[in-house]
């Protein structure tokens, strides 16, 4: 049986000495090592986990609001890192802010989260939030910029990837300019979104290029960065937190629900709901020392 690796990350600091005593009197966890990444999180080594303990330590683990991933030893090396935008890398779901600053009184948050959560096809939604555009200016979308919120720990987290040279992607079934706004703050390598079109005078015509916004093209993708660099799936991490994720959450080598949608929670086992986008970072081992700012 292979070694696991056991992370958690609090948002305060961990009080190792209570888990530790958890793990022994009541999971009796054979834990062979010990890293502390920072004063938040600690990684274990665990020998021979018994997967009917799992339920016990999530139980635990949620109680106390720390978040964990527990995931095979084997599954180190990390050569590419995807992350979704809208309510992942950013607080907002960028498309429908447009449409409310467009003035449409359409029900698009309602639209957005039955889409979000699997129970409707995002690519009709898709085309029916764009089409809502048709006529209006260009501009409204520098008020979208104007109000986006960038999540906490983002910055880092794809800086210190850039750094530890893995190939970081923003990929979003949103839309460029906005995508490549977003994608140039953080420091992306490759942002991969669907494109706006306009006419001659600069309004949205109401249709758009759907480079992402096909049924699963997140997992497409990964396959063609699988093809192009020589990367197998377990070598990618991936982030995300609607239903258009799941495909690329299920296989990469780690795939991480953010403040997920419910069928993100219901199918991806390691999630972050109490800590920052960091904490991808501890999940894949890397100490606080290496971040880069
Ligand atoms: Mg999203």
């Amino acid at each position: 049986m292979q070694n696991k690796i056991l992370t958690l990350v609090a948002s305060d600091g961990l009080a190792i000495n209570e888990i530790l005593k958890f793990f022994k009197e009541n999971l009796n966890l054979n834990i062979i090592q010990q890293n502390q990444l920072s004063e938040h999180s600690t990684e274990f080594y665990i020998q021979d986990f018994e997967d009917e303990k799992y339920q016990n330590l999530h139980k635990e683990l949620s109680d106390k609001k720390i978040d964990f991933c527990l995931k095979d030893e084997s599954l180190k090396n990390f050569k590419i890192l995807l992350c979704d935008m809208d309510a992942t890398m950013i607080a907002n779901e960028t498309l429908d802010d447009l449409v409310k600053i467009s003035g449409s009184d359409f029900n698009v948050d309602e639209t957005s989260k039955l889409a979000m959560e699997g129970k409707i096809d995002l690519r009709t939604t898709l085309k029916t939030r764009v089409e809502i555009l048709k006529g209006k200016p260009k501009s409204l979308i520098d008020e979208v910029l104007k109000g986006i919120q960038f999540n906490s720990g983002g910055k880092t987290l794809v800086q210190t990837c850039n750094q530890l040279g893995l190939e970081t992607n923003l990929i979003t079934g949103g839309f460029k300019p906005i995508s490549s706004y977003v994608g140039e703050y953080f420091g992306f390598k490759n942002v991969i979104s669907n494109e706006f079109n306009f006419d001659k005078n600069d309004c949205f015509t109401g249709d758009y290029i759907p480079i992402t916004g096909e049924k699963n093209s997140k997992y497409k993708y990964m396959e063609k960065l699988s093809k192009d660099n020589k990367v197998n799936f377990s070598e990618m991490v991936s982030v995300g937190d609607g239903s258009n994720d799941l495909q690329m959450l299920k296989h990469s080598g780690l795939g991480i629900g953010y403040h997920a949608h419910q069928i993100i929670k219901d199918n991806i086992k390691t999630q972050i709901h109490f800590t920052d986008l960091t904490t991808v970072l501890y999940f894949l081992g890397i100490k606080k020392e290496q971040f880069k700012d």
